[in-house]
């Protein structure tokens, strides 16, 4: 029929302009190197700010200790202890707890907020085993994972950094934080500073002052409930990520988040940071943490459902590559296409149904069930349009079509985040076989629900790095899943960072 053939001439666009040949890969690649020098090059100098993280020192799986990380700007809020037993025994134990931050914290107060930090961890450290306390000269030493954009001072301080213009409120800044998976802030283990209602959906906010040292905040109130702790390093989730990939194997040299947002970290030579004027420290090298989901690029191959999708964020203009990549944002963009699909081509009847009117009602764990149903009749296809957005009585026929859109978003996502990879990968000079030939194995740690979950989405960025290197150079490349980076990570660095080393 016209309206069928409507459709499908609105999916035949979508799926044209979401296309990512290895040629389109490669010049996405070679932007993103380009902006990665700039970045490098200068502060403000790029749309990637290629923040320097300090920490120069990585984990080498040597070390020894009982250390303490707090990791705070993921979906949960933990503490988490680990006791290192150095080369022959490496992570004796570890533990951690999550912790949920209560309703009637919402005063706007980082000073509350903080104090509420503290208590937690001082309860968490009053359950140390006897025997594995500090020595009396040495005060406990713990790694703060603060997953919100910092300007890093030292390894161990940062201030925060204005994301949103328009957000502003007196000198206070609200830095959009996460979409709510269960769409009740009341069951949202965050910071329930502040919340407001976007689209319907509760979207949970930190508030905190711009040039704000955040480690300064923490240490002073560890200090308030006479916490005597020293913090030793202030990382984010990339960067813990790394770090723990190191400890566990040497020839990590970047890791890279795919969950509700997208990042990336690696290891660069100080010699390669001309904004670096800092004395070159002993191992000569530095973790750069890149902002990747900032970069943008005339070559990334965008729809008017992303423009439009962009348009309404919260952060119009920014994070281009991540609306196109991240968890956040892949669900939304299938369910913007269907809405077309319904109110141009009638696609489901009709009526539009009113659900699907919902901004951020498709959640991508929703999309992946869809993309991974295997039965015969796509009975999970028909359940999840049926509970998600109340669509009943769809055909075989369209419950194909449904999948097949999940395919296309998918598969350009998973597409650019292997050619971001390959882009470090370039950066570092690890893409080709070097002089003599001799393979060197570069393993890239990954972390992130996304990547985790959503299996198609992986294996589609796995096979597409491999195209990316080829074959040759392509055994040497690992992806490895370095699972609870940002929170055992922070800890390993703080051990790396000791001040008692
Ligand atoms: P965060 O990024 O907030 O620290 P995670 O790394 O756990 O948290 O990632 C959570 C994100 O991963 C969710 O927002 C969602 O987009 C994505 N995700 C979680 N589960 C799945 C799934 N089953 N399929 C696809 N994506 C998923
Ligand atoms: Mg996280």
């Amino acid at each position: 029929s016209r309206r069928w053939a409507k459709a499908m001439a609105i999916v035949k666009e979508v799926e044209e302009k979401c296309e990512t040949p290895i040629g389109k890969l490669r010049q996405v690649a070679d932007a993103m190197a380009i902006d990665m020098h700039a970045g490098l090059a200068s502060e403000g100098g790029s749309e990637l700010k290629m923040i320097i993280s300090y920490v120069d020192n990585l984990p080498s799986g040597n070390e020894e200790g009982l250390f303490y990380a707090l990791d705070l700007g993921g979906t949960n809020f933990r503490v988490l202890r680990v006791h290192l037993g150095g080369r022959e025994k490496g992570v004796i134990s570890q533990e951690f707890e999550e912790v949920s931050i209560p309703p009637h914290l919402m005063t706007g107060s980082s000073h509350e907020l903080f104090d509420y930090i503290a208590q937690a961890l001082a309860k968490f450290v009053a359950t140390e085993s006897e025997d594995s306390h500090p020595l009396p000269s040495r005060k406990r030493e713990i790694g703060f994972t603060f997953s919100f954009p910092v300007r890093q001072l030292s390894i161990a301080s940062g201030t925060l950094i204005k994301w949103t213009k328009g957000f502003s409120i007196e000198d206070a800044v609200i830095l959009p934080n996460f979409f709510c998976e269960t769409n009740l802030c009341s069951n949202c283990s965050f910071q329930l500073i502040m919340t407001l209602r976007v689209y319907g959906l509760a979207v949970c906010f930190l508030m905190a002052r711009v040039g704000q040292d955040v480690v300064g905040e923490l240490t002073k109130a560890l200090d308030r409930v006479g916490l005597d702790m020293h913090v030793a390093a202030l990382v984010n989730d990339t960067i813990g990520t790394l770090a723990r990939g190191r400890f566990y194997d040497p020839d990590v040299v970047a890791a890279v988040i795919l969950g509700t947002g997208t990042n990336a970290a690696y290891v660069e030579r100080t010699q390669a940071i001309p904004k670096w004027h800092s004395p070159v420290p002993k191992s000569g090298e530095m973790v750069i943490n890149t902002e990747w989901g900032n970069f943008r690029s005339s070559h990334i191959p965008l729809t008017e459902y992303d423009h439009a999708l962009d348009v309404e964020s919260l952060n119009p203009g920014e994070q281009i590559f991540e609306k196109t990549i991240s968890g956040m944002y892949l669900g939304e963009i299938v369910r913007r296409v269907l809405l077309r699909m319904a109110e141009e081509a009638s696609f489901f009847g009709d009526n539009v149904p009113e659900k699907l009117r919902l901004p951020f009602i498709l959640r991508t764990p929703v999309m992946s069930s869809m993309h991974h149903d295997t039965s015969p009749d796509l009975k999970i296809v028909d359940g999840k349009l049926k509970d998600v957005l109340e669509i009943t009585h769809t055909s075989l026929k369209m419950r194909k079509v449904v999948v097949s859109l999940c395919e296309i978003v998918a598969t350009r996502g998973a597409r650019l985040s292997a050619g971001g990879i390959y882009s470090i990968l370039k950066k570092i000079g690890r893409d080709t076989l070097k002089g003599d030939g001799e393979p060197r194995k570069a393993v890239i740690a990954l972390d992130g629900g996304l990547f985790e979950h959503y299996t198609k989405f992986r294996t589609c960025m796995e096979s597409t790095l491999q195209e990316l290197v080829g074959e040759k150079v392509g055994k040497d490349i690992v992806i490895e899943h370095s699972n609870d980076g940002s929170g055992i990570g922070a800890a390993l660095l703080a051990a790396s960072h000791s001040k008692y080393l």
